[in-house]
C-alpha cells in the first residue's frame, strides 16, 4: 500500500462526513476521499431540510410526533417496500443526530415545516436553506479533528485479502470525468474497513435508463455531475446485493425553465406546495394533493401531456404571504423562473390559463381552507392558507430525476451484505444514498439528510468496532 489508515470513507456528503467524524471520535485514523474537485456531493446542493421525529421545535409548536408516526409515514410513501429494520434505525436516530449536527454548528430556522407525505409538520431546515449549511460545519469539524480529506481522488476498485475481507482500495488521482484514465493510480490500505458513502446515480443517464427506460436524457436531473454508478458497480463486483435500483425518484417541485436543482425546487418546497396550489394550465383546476408524497405528485404532474405526448407544464402559485419564507424568490424572479402578477387575471394571462376557471378554483380552495378539509384531493390542512390577495407568484412545473432509492443492501450494523449468503462482506460498510431499501418506492422529502446523517454515524461507529487487520 502507498498509505495506510484505520478507516477510509469514500464520499464527502452527509453520509460520508457523518461517518468520518463519528469514526474519528473514537480515536481511529480516518481518510475521506472524493472524486470531485469540491467536497459535499449532492448534499451541498439541496434544501438542507431534515425530518426529525420529536424535535424540541415541534414541542414548542405543540405538535405531537413520534418515531412510530414517522416510520408509518415513510412506509406509506414507500408503498410498503421499505426495509423496516433500517427504516426504524433511521427514524429512531433523527432527534439525536439533529442535536449532534447542532453541536457541530449547524443553525436551523426557528420553525418546523410540513413537507409532502408527512402526516404532520416535522421538517427542520438550515438557515441557509441549503445542505451546505450542514456540510460546511462538518468539513470544518473534520479538518479540526485531523481527518485527512482528499478531493479529486476516485475509488476505482477494492483490495481484498485471502479471507475475502476488504482491506483497501485502488484510487486514481486527478480531475474527475466518469471515464478519466489518465491520473496516477495508488493503493490505500484500511486496517479496520472501508465505508461507502458514494451517493446515487441520478446523473448517469445510461445506467438509470437501464433501470427505468423512461428516464431518458431529455429528463433533467437535480444531481451534481458526480452522481454516477461506478462505485455501486464496484461493490456489486465483490458480491454486494443491489436492491430497488429501478426505484428512482423524480423531484415534483422542479421547473423546466432552469437547469438542475435551481431556484424553483426550494421555492416550491417552502412556498408553492405548503402555501399555494398547482393547476392544469388548460383548465385552471387542481388535479392532485399538493402535499402527497413525491412519487404521487411527480406521477400526477407527468400525466399532463398534449395529444402528441409533449408535456403541458402545470402552474404552481402562491401569494406574497405564502412566499415570504422563500429565500430563492428574488433569484427566481430575476431569472424569470418565477413570475409575478398583481391580479389573478394577470396570472391567468401570463400562463395562458382560462381566467374564469382559475378564479373559481381559487375560491373553491379558499372554502376548503375555511372548512379545514380538502374533499377533492385529501390534502392535510394543518398549515393550509387562504389565497385571497395578490401579488401572485407563479412557476411552471415539471419533475427532474432527483434521488435513487435503490442501492446496496445493508444490515443495521451498516455492513454491506453478500448477494448469495446475505452475510456481511467483511470490511465493507455503506451509508446514505448508496444503500437501498430504506425508502421503498418513494423517499419523503427531508428524509435524505435524516438517512445520511443517521446511517453515516452508524457506519462510522460500527466500523471502529471491527477487528483491526495487520497490513
Ligand atoms: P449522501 O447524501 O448519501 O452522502 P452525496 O451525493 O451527498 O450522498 O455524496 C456522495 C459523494 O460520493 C459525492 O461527493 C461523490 O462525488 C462521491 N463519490 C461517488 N463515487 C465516487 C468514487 N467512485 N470515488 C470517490 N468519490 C465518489
Amino acid at each position: 500500500f502507498d498509505e495506510i489508515v484505520d478507516i477510509i470513507v469514500i464520499g464527502s456528503g452527509f453520509a460520508g462526513m457523518s461517518a468520518a467524524l463519528k469514526a474519528r471520535e473514537s480515536g481511529d485514523s480516518v481518510m475521506v476521499i472524493d472524486k470531485m474537485p469540491v467536497f459535499g456531493g449532492n448534499s451541498t446542493i439541496n434544501g438542507g431540510a431534515m425530518a426529525v421525529a420529536g424535535s424540541p421545535l415541534q414541542k414548542k409548536e405543540g405538535i405531537e410526533d413520534s418515531v412510530d408516526t414517522m416510520v408509518a409515514d415513510m412506509l406509506e410513501a414507500g408503498r410498503g417496500m421499505n426495509d423496516v429494520e433500517m427504516l426504524k434505525l433511521v427514524c429512531n436516530g433523527t432527534a439525536e443526530s439533529c442535536e449532534w449536527l447542532t453541536e457541530h454548528g449547524v443553525k436551523w430556522k426557528p420553525f418546523v415545516q410540513h413537507f409532502g407525505g408527512h402526516s404532520l409538520p416535522r421538517v427542520l431546515q438550515t438557515v441557509e436553506s441549503s445542505g451546505a449549511g450542514i456540510i460546511r460545519p462538518l468539513i470544518k469539524a473534520a479538518k479540526k479533528a485531523g481527518i485527512d480529506m482528499r478531493n479529486q481522488t476516485k475509488l476505482e476498485s477494492f483490495v481484498k485479502n485471502d479471507e475475502g475481507r476488504v482491506i483497501g482500495i485502488k484510487v486514481r488521482d486527478g480531475f474527475y470525468f466518469p471515464r478519466n484514465k489518465t491520473g496516477k493510480v495508488r493503493l490505500f490500505g484500511a486496517s479496520k474497513g472501508v465505508i461507502m458513502a458514494t451517493g446515487g446515480f441520478g446523473r448517469d443517464i445510461e445506467y438509470r435508463q437501464m433501470q427505468q427506460p423512461k428516464l431518458t436524457k431529455e429528463l433533467d436531473s437535480t444531481n451534481h455531475a458526480g452522481a454516477t454508478s461506478e462505485a455501486l458497480k464496484q461493490m456489486m463486483l465483490i458480491g454486494a446485493n443491489p436492491i430497488h435500483l429501478d426505484q428512482i425518484q423524480l423531484g415534483p417541485w422542479a421547473s423546466p425553465d432552469e437547469k438542475g436543482f435551481g431556484t424553483a425546487s426550494q421555492f416550491n418546497t417552502i412556498a408553492t406546495y405548503p402555501s399555494g396550489i398547482v393547476v392544469d394550465s388548460r383548465t385552471g383546476e387542481r388535479f392532485f394533493n399538493e402535499l402527497a408524497d413525491r412519487k404521487a405528485r411527480a406521477d400526477a404532474i407527468m400525466t399532463r401531456r398534449d395529444e402528441q405526448g409533449n408535456p403541458v407544464y402545470p402552474i404552481g402559485f402562491t401569494n406574497a404571504e405564502g412566499a415570504k419564507k422563500a429565500q430563492t424568490l428574488a433569484w427566481g424572479l430575476k431569472y424569470k423562473v418565477i413570475q409575478q402578477a398583481e391580479t389573478l387575471d394577470e396570472l391567468a394571462q401570463l400562463y395562458g390559463i382560462p381566467a374564469k376557471a382559475l378564479k373559481e378554483q381559487v375560491s373553491r380552495w379558499n372554502k376548503a381552507v375555511s372548512a379545514g378539509k380538502d374533499r377533492e384531493f385529501g390534502r392535510p390542512m394543518q398549515k393550509a392558507m387562504k389565497l385571497d390577495q395578490g401579488p401572485w407568484y407563479g412557476v411552471r412545473m415539471w419533475p427532474k430525476v432527483h434521488y435513487c432509492m435503490g442501492g446496496v443492501r445493508v444490515n443495521t450494523h451498516s455492513q454491506v451484505l453478500h448477494l448469495i449468503t446475505d452475510k456481511p462482506i467483511e470490511g465493507l460498510f455503506a451509508a446514505g444514498e448508496a444503500t437501498g431499501g430504506i425508502h421503498g418506492a418513494s423517499r419523503l422529502g427531508a428524509c435524505a439528510v435524516a438517512e445520511g446523517v443517521v446511517t453515516g454515524r452508524n457506519a462510522g461507529q460500527m466500523c471502529t468496532q471491527s477487528k483491526r487487520v495487520e497490513l
